[in-house]
C-alpha cells in the first residue's frame, strides 16, 4: 500500500529591494527572493548603503549597456551571510565593504600589469549588477573590502567611494607634505578632501562658494578659505604662491576652468567631479609652468581597506544624513537637491 508522504515545501527567503525599472523610471520597493552566491562570490547581508550622484547614471540611464530593473548602490557596508564555491580567504560573519569597484577579470593587460583599477573588463558595483539598495546583495570576492573595528556601518559606507576617491587621487598627486593644496567645492566629495588634506599633511586651501561655508571648512581642516564668489579663486591662490594640487570635487567644469591659472609651475587639476560640460583650457594655460588636468576614479579594494585604515588612525569621518531602505525615492531627491550634509546613507 502506497503512502503519502507530503514533504513540507522549504520557504524561499524573500528580501525588499529598492530597482529602478527602465532608464528614467522612479525607485520602487520590490519583492525579490534572496539571492544565492555563484563561484568565486559572496552574499552580503547590507547593514547601510550611500547614495552617490553618480548613481543618476542607473536611474536615468546614462549608459546603454545597463540591463534592467538594476538595484543601483555602490558604497556598500554589511557582513558576509554566505560564501559560495572556492572562495576562501571570506569567512561568513565579517563585516566588509564593496566600493565603485565592482571587480576585475584579473587576465586583461591592466590586470597582468597589476593594475586593476583599469581592468579592461572592470565592473562597477550597481551598474554592472545589483548594488546596495537591498536587504542582500551578491558581490564578487575580489571586490571585498575589510571594515576596520572603529567605523560603523554608515561611517564606511560613503568612505567606499567619495572617501576612497578623495583619499586615493590626492595620496597618488605627487603633493608633499607643506604643498598648497586647494579642494574645490565643500559637498559630499569636498568635505572629505578637506579632511583628507589636513592630515596629509598639506597647506590647505578651501574653495566655496559664500561666507556660509568658511566656518565648517576651517572646522575640517582648511587652513584657508576662498570664497569664490567674493573674489578670484584662481588669482588668490596664484597670491599664496599657486597651488600644486587642485583638487576638483564640484560638478562644475565652468568652475574648474576658472581655477586653471591657479596652479603653480607643474600643478595640477585633478578632477574627480563629473558635470556633463567640458573643461576650457588654451595650451598656452598649460605650457607655461608645465601643467597637467587629470581624472581619477576611486581605486582598487586594496586601496580602499587604506582608506578607511587611514581614517580610524586619523579620525576622517563623513558627515551623514541616514534614512530608511523604505524612503529610498526621498533620500535619493535630497542626494539630488545638493542640501545634503553631505552624504545620504541608506540603513537596512
Ligand atoms: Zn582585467
Amino acid at each position: 500500500m502506497a503512502t503519502l508522504r507530503v514533504t513540507p515545501k522549504p520557504e524561499v527567503a524573500r528580501m525588499k529591494a529598492a530597482q529602478i525599472a527602465k532608464p528614467g523610471a522612479e525607485f520602487e520597493m520590490v519583492d525579490r527572493q534572496v539571492p544565492e552566491p555563484g563561484a568565486g562570490q559572496v552574499r552580503i547581508k547590507v547593514k547601510a548603503c550611500g547614495i552617490c550622484h553618480s548613481d543618476v547614471l542607473v536611474k536615468e540611464g546614462a549608459l546603454p549597456w545597463i540591463q534592467y530593473p538594476r538595484v543601483p548602490g555602490h558604497e556598500v557596508a554589511g557582513i558576509i551571510d554566505e560564501v559560495g564555491p572556492g572562495v576562501t580567504v571570506w569567512k561568513t560573519g565579517q563585516r566588509v565593504g564593496v566600493g565603485w569597484h565592482g571587480g576585475h577579470d584579473g587576465t586583461c593587460r591592466e590586470c597582468r600589469r597589476g593594475d586593476f583599477r583599469n581592468c579592461r573588463n572592470g565592473r562597477v558595483t550597481g551598474i554592472s549588477y545589483d548594488g546596495g539598495y537591498q536587504q542582500y546583495m551578491i558581490a564578487p570576492a575580489e571586490a571585498l573590502v575589510p571594515i576596520p573595528q572603529g567605523l560603523s556601518d554608515v561611517e564606511a559606507a560613503p568612505l567606499l567611494d567619495a572617501g576612497i576617491t578623495t583619499y586615493n587621487s590626492l595620496r597618488n598627486s605627487g603633493a608633499m607634505p607643506g604643498d598648497l593644496v586647494a579642494v574645490q567645492g565643500i559637498g559630499g566629495l569636498g568635505h572629505l578632501g578637506v579632511q583628507f588634506a589636513n592630515k596629509f599633511g598639506y597647506n590647505v586651501a578651501a574653495i566655496g562658494r559664500g561666507s556660509e561655508n568658511a566656518a565648517l571648512a576651517k572646522k575640517l581642516g582648511a587652513h584657508i578659505y576662498i570664497d569664490s564668489q567674493a573674489t578670484n579663486a584662481a588669482e588668490e591662490l596664484q597670491r599664496l604662491g599657486g597651488a600644486q594640487v587642485i583638487l576638483a570635487t564640484a560638478p562644475s567644469s565652468k568652475a574648474m576652468s576658472a581655477l586653471v591659472d591657479g596652479l603653480g609651475p607643474n600643478g595640477k587639476l585633478l578632477v574627480i567631479g563629473a558635470g556633463p560640460d567640458p573643461i576650457e583650457v588654451t595650451p598656452a594655460q598649460l605650457i607655461f609652468g608645465s601643467k597637467t588636468i587629470q581624472g581619477w576614479a576611486a581605486g582598487t579594494p586594496a586601496a580602499s581597506e587604506d582608506a578607511l585604515n587611514f581614517c580610524v588612525l586619523t579620525g576622517v569621518r563623513p558627515m551623514i544624513e541616514t534614512y530608511p531602505l523604505e524612503r529610498t525615492a526621498e533620500a535619493y531627491a535630497r542626494m539630488l537637491s545638493g542640501k545634503a550634509e553631505f552624504r545620504v546613507v541608506l540603513t537596512m
